[in-house]
């Protein structure tokens, strides 16, 4: 029997192939009909006999071009038209209304790479390869519909043999916006003492320089890399003086996996995240004894790596460098830098030579980074290769734009079903951040074609973006709804695992504001999508001198013993009385009696720092997380014993009162006990009070389901155990891996509060 069949398919189909996999697939069969490419993805009409058309259809989801991704696939049967043959219909595509998914940017596929090696290939060592299957995407892309006009490849007209390619549905460069070779697309240059070299190879004279110990900027392929020889101490030290960055790790960039194994563990889980075509940095474990400068990431047992991932960095690495240092190319805290001129200017200072191309980047995007933990990807940063991806809910929300908060900030669009997170925008405290977050939603609003009518933001009152809510509430006379910092972060966990039912909410960070004006950030909640109620958190001591002692953890861990010890806290005879000035604990002493800039907070992350720089482990950091971050480090393995702590309650509150983890670990000090053994005691004390304060909340509500989220489960130490010991103990736990436990994915939570 012949039928006819009408089929949507929604989700990244555009630009990635799709029309031409399905005209190839048709082949396969006896159908008749048309496909198109409208703006609610890809549209088809097909006619053939029942059993061949629903084969058609099975193998559509079965044999999908690598970049195709479908989220949604509805069927119609309808009656019979009498198609001739098959054919691809002129795209409807109205732009006022619908919107399709748009692909990130991904790494350079294996015939790219095939051809770019190939000297008998027209595009032999053509940094700029790319096809249907891989090459820039969100970073070029600035409206919809994904055609060439609406990218940064405008510019460049295609050539005959190009432009054949492109109107070849048979030729993988069939629609490939970005399609170009030497002759009619982009090119490099080198310039030195701000000029142009001439009559040089630019790749190769950038490989010499670097070779010399030079540090270049290079144009990626979302912006600037800051690049230098990662095996060349005097380079990478030189590269940190200029960058005014002491400790930060850097990350790194090896042509292949064998080179990386031979300074990481790779571990198979970590492999596949590391050759996944949108190739994030991962964080793997040091070698002991390996080639790279120990300056690369002084004080950290991991290296942050990626294998190339634009045509041009293949050629720079290959056969070259055992790794490249790749560190987003910026001044200080501003975000990375996109632009050309903008370049050549700021980054002048840093760079003895600039590896730039003419094709303009409209979408800064830097390199996403994760973790492996519980053999889980943690994103600790989720930018390129994954914006502008949604995440998808089982649920729809209004229309919102949420802000985030400060650190490492993203913002989210929700739309439907989606909620569009935007890249890495960097810490929100200058303007040019400021800046960045608006020129994303300006870019985010008009590419999946939103007009919010909620804004989302913090409650903290000092933060840009809530500000920024403020102002733009005015502007255009929309309705603003602030959410709590750790409700935001547990709804982010909930909403990537589509729960929507109440849960116990684990929120454990550094900083956020309270609703009763104080820091919070070790938070236990009871949580739906809308409300909360603080259950229980860390007991409240102070931050001596507020912001100052986040950067200087020897205060809090000062608080902690003057709180618990009085004046007898300064006599001890332990190292961290020695290493720190008695005038200086002095005035904090003052500090605190007389409640000057002295906060109250239950920060978990602070509780951290204390314990890192008690153990004597770092007094002062250069980052944010640095304290904790090395204490984990120190972490020895298969300790069993921790210390000890107390819960009790106060009206409807649990609080944890870490004092006897303080009185147990000057125990141990004075004892002389080994600092890894300590560290491990300390995380193994964490974790057993979460699972006991999850126990004593489950007996009172009958709640089962744990979400964990916050910037402390970045630790793997620590969540590693929590997991475990929370399962073991019938617990069913959440984590985060589409977006960051850490402020990055406090949009997503804010949307998803503010638009439910
Ligand atoms: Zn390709
Ligand atoms: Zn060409
Ligand atoms: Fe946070």
């Amino acid at each position: 029997m012949e039928i006819r069949k009408n089929i949507i398919v929604q989700g990244i189909v555009q630009g990635v192939g799709f029309r031409p996999f399905i005209h190839k697939l048709v082949q396969n069969y006896n159908l008749s009909g048309w496909v198109l490419n409208s703006n609610q993805g890809v549209e088809m009409d097909i006619e053939g006999k029942t059993e061949e058309l629903n084969n058609f259809i099975s193998d559509i989801k079965k044999r999908l071009p690598p970049l195709a991704r479908i989220e949604k696939m509805e069927v119609n049967q309808l009656p019979l038209i009498g198609y001739k043959g098959f054919y691809i219909k002129k795209s409807i595509v109205k732009e006022e209304d619908g919107f399709v998914l748009v692909s990130p940017d991904i790494s350079i596929c294996k015939d790219c790479l095939q051809e770019l090696y190939d000297p008998h290939n027209r595009r032999f060592r053509y940094p700029f390869i790319n096809c249907t299957n891989c090459g820039p995407r969100f970073t070029i892309i600035k409206d919809i519909p994904y055609d060439r006009e609406k990218t940064t490849m405008s510019t460049f007209k295609m050539c005959p043999q190009c432009q054949s390619e492109y109107e070849n549905i048979e030729d993988r460069r069939y629609h490939a916006q970005p399609n170009a070779c030497a002759d009619c697309g982009p090119q490099l240059s080198l310039y030195q003492n701000k000029k142009k070299l001439e009559d040089i190879d630019p790749i190769e004279e950038a490989v010499k320089l670097l070779k010399k110990g030079k540090i270049g900027a290079i144009k990626g392929l979302g912006g600037f890399h800051l690049a230098c020889d990662a095996a060349n101490n005097k380079a990478v030290a030189r590269l940190r003086w200029l960058k005014n960055r002491e400790t930060k790790p850097f990350a790194l960039m090896s042509s292949d996996l064998e080179k990386i194994n031979q300074y990481c563990e790779v571990k198979k889980k970590e492999e596949e995240w590391l050759i996944n075509q949108s190739r994030p940095i991962v964080l793997l474990k040091k070698k002991k004894n390996n080639l790279i400068s120990p300056l690369a990431a002084p004080k950290n047992n991991c290296l942050g790596v990626m294998l190339p991932y634009t045509p041009l960095h293949y050629l720079l690495l290959k056969d070259n460098f055992i790794a490249l240092i790749m560190t987003s190319g910026n001044i200080a805290d501003q975000p990375i830098i996109g632009d050309n001129q903008e370049a050549l200017e700021k980054l002048d200072r840093i760079a003895d030579f600039f590896l730039l191309y003419n094709r303009d980047i409209f979408n800064r995007c830097d390199d996403s980074v994760l973790k492996i933990i519980n053999s889980d990807n943690v994103f600790f940063r989720r930018s390129r290769g994954y914006v502008p991806h949604p995440i998808i809910l089982d649920f729809k929300l209004k229309e919102v734009l949420a802000l985030g908060g400060e650190l490492k900030n993203t913002i989210s669009f929700s739309k439907e079903n989606y909620v569009f997170l935007s890249q890495y925008l960097g810490d929100l405290k200058s303007v040019e951040a400021l800046n960045f977050l608006k020129e994303s939603i300006v870019s985010l609003k008009k590419m999946f074609r939103i007009n919010p009518e909620i804004i989302a933001c913090d409650l903290h009152p000092d933060y840009l973006s809530t500000q920024y809510a403020e102002e733009i509430k005015v502007e255009k006379g929309l309705k603003v709804v602030k959410v709590q910092h750790h409700h935001a972060h547990i709804v982010s966990c909930m909403a990537e695992n589509n729960i929507k039912e109440k849960v116990i909410g684990v929120a454990y960070d550094g900083t956020g504001y309270g609703e009763d004006g104080n820091i919070w950030g070790g938070e236990f909640l009871l949580c739906d999508l809308k409300e909360y109620l603080r259950v229980g958190h860390l007991k409240y001591y102070p931050l001596p001198g507020g912001d100052k002692a986040i950067s200087e953890p020897w205060r809090m861990a000062y608080s902690y013993l003057y709180s618990i010890y009085g004046l007898k806290a300064k006599t001890f005879d332990i190292d961290f009385s020695r290493r720190i000035d008695y005038d200086k604990l002095s005035i904090i002493e003052k500090m605190l009696d007389k409640n000057i800039n002295s906060p109250l907070t239950s920060s978990c992350g602070r509780l951290f720092d204390a314990a890192s720089s008690l153990i004597g482990i770092r007094d002062e950091i250069s980052y944010e997380g640095q304290a904790a971050m090395e204490l984990e480090s120190f972490c020895a393995s298969g300790i069993k014993e921790r210390y000890k702590f107390r819960i009790y309650q106060e009206e409807e509150e649990f609080i944890i009162d870490p004092q006897e983890i303080f009185i147990d670990i000057i125990k141990d000090l004075k004892e002389g006990i080994d600092k890894k053994v300590m560290a491990a005691k300390f995380h193994n004390t964490v974790a057993e009070f979460t699972l006991n304060l999850c126990g004593k909340i489950r007996e009172n509500t009958g709640i089962n389901k744990i979400a964990l989220s916050g910037g402390v489960f970045q630790n793997r130490y620590l969540t590693e155990k929590i997991i475990s010991l929370l399962e073991k103990d019938d617990f069913q736990v959440y984590t985060q891996r589409k977006v960051p436990p850490n402020d990055g994915g406090i949009s997503l939570g804010q949307a998803v509060v503010a638009g439910s």
